[in-house]
């Protein structure tokens, strides 16, 4: 199997002329002459585009082009009023890069080229008719292709998901499959054990999920075997899923270069990328979310697992930083994400969560130097998510600071000891159980706040008699 991934770059504007360049809004309210392809006009290349582009193809490992330059391909499709698009097929921005997926194992990019998204059809079979939307007309996109690597589903899902999380860390697109900001096409064949020769292939399209990807190879496969099983050909075409079905059905005979008659973009001059410019572009990529992940474990003493997690998401990564840099206490911030606020953001209710980072540092610095246990810690944290409470005021007005004072933790502890006899004299008898139950009884005289190791050296103190 090879993959053509086609990713939507989030610039402000299109490609090839100054229209925005987003998802949502209503339908043609982002069109122009030039994107609307109207006689006559020229379209003018958008600079932060090659600069998505090139930063993709310097995190995927590729050589980047001095000199790059657009071709035109020909065809005819109600989405594309042009009737052709702006692509790159002799001299793409990238070429020669890799993956490296769990395994280890390196997937071949053979290429990256930059080009422009066609309009969207909606078909209404109700009224039967078709809706065309031309704001995704001039998009800017990238297409990742691979070279034929890849030997199983897994590893395309690996290959996938390491994309993915590069695509989002570079800050380059928003790789939402569902919105078709990231589109991936399935090129795959099956040989016979032992033969070298690849077989004749078929690209799968309309693959809107990561498990409709994997359903599909696995579909295709059987597909292809059975037909050469029974002594039958595999014709090479472009296959279209059906999810719903759990099935792919033909939908045009597969079309080679030479069908589109290419021909270098007469309208766009070739585009230098000096020293000076791929530098800067250098220096604006973001730190990759392997990088963090190996920096956290190695500086921070943070487990695998746990950077696994801390760098599953973007923000989530920015969260722990910020919040580390305030309290200087790595570790704890991120048992505290981890835990707690992981757990709020998911409690039903809470949906736009902004959280106020210099309250959940100070409550770091408060548990930590003991002036609150862990108990009350848990209770800050889910006032300062939920209801932005202020740490210190919460903490007094609930009386949360420990208690530290030996004579008050000696009080009650001689006052439970009065009221659970038993208890105290199962202890006595062996019994270790009874300990605990002791423990939360003087806890509780304390409202929660008391020193645990005090209490449990107080309480030892009492019950042998020290
Ligand atoms: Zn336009
Ligand atoms: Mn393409």
């Amino acid at each position: 199997m090879g993959l053509e991934v086609h990713a939507e770059l989030s610039t402000k504007s299109k490609i090839f002329c100054g229209c925005a360049n987003y998802f949502g809004g209503g339908p043609n309210t982002c069109v122009c002459p030039v994107c609307s392809g109207m006689p006559g006009v020229l379209p003018k290349l958008n600079k932060s585009a090659v600069e998505y582009a090139v930063r993709a193809g310097l995190a995927l490992n590729c050589r980047i082009a001095k000199n790059f330059k657009f071709d035109r391909k020909n065809y005819f499709y109600p989405d594309l009023p042009k009737a052709y698009q702006i692509s790159q097929l002799y001299a793409p921005v990238c070429t020669n890069g890799y993956i490296e997926i769990k395994t280890g194992k390196k997937i071949n990019i053979r290429e990256i080229h930059m080009e422009e998204d066609a309009g969207k059809l909606t078909h209404d079979s109700m009224r039967n008719i078709t809706r065309m939307d031309f704001n995704r007309c001039g998009a800017p996109l990238i297409e990742i292709v691979s070279r034929p690597d890849f030997r199983n589903g897994g590893e395309v899902i690996d290959y996938l998901e390491r994309l993915r999380e590069i695509l989002l860390y570079l800050n380059i697109c928003d790789c939402k499959m569902h919105e078709g900001s990231l589109r991936v096409d399935v090129n795959l064949s099956v040989r016979r054990t032992g033969e070298e020769k690849m077989g004749v292939r078929t690209e799968t399209k309309n693959l809107n999920s990561f498990r409709a990807i994997e359903r599909a190879v696995k579909y295709e496969t059987s597909r292809q075997i059975e037909i050469l099983e029974d002594g039958g050909r595999v014709v090479q075409e472009t296959r279209r899923w059906d999810d719903d079905k759990g099935a792919s059905y033909a939908m045009r005979s597969k079309e080679n270069a030479q069908d589109y008659r290419y021909f270098p973009e007469p309208d766009l001059p070739p585009v230098n990328i000096g020293d000076k410019w791929l530098e800067d572009i250098k220096k604006s990529i973001p730190e990759s979310a392997s990088l963090k992940r190996e920096r956290y474990i190695r500086d921070f003493n943070i487990s695998e697992y746990e950077a696994k997690i801390l760098t599953g998401d973007k923000k989530i990564a920015g969260l722990f930083e910020r919040i580390s840099a305030r309290s200087g206490e790595p570790l704890e911030t991120a048992h505290l994400i981890i835990g707690e606020i992981m757990r709020l953001i998911n409690a039903p209710g809470i949906e736009d969560l902004s959280l106020d980072e210099r309250k959940l540092a100070d409550l770091i610095k408060l548990v930590l130097s003991g002036k609150i246990n862990r108990t009350a810690y848990k209770e800050a944290v889910e006032a300062v998510v939920t209801d932005d409470a202020e740490p210190d005021e919460y903490i007094a007005r609930n009386g949360l600071l420990m208690m530290s004072d030996n004579n008050i933790i000696i009080d009650a502890v001689n006052i439970v000891l009065a009221e659970n006899a038993g208890a105290a004299a199962k202890y006595r008898k062996g019994k270790d159980k009874a300990f605990g139950f002791l423990m939360g009884q003087v806890m509780k005289k304390l409202n929660g706040a008391g020193n645990p190791d005090i209490i449990k050296k107080a309480l030892e103190d009492a019950l042998t008699g020290g």
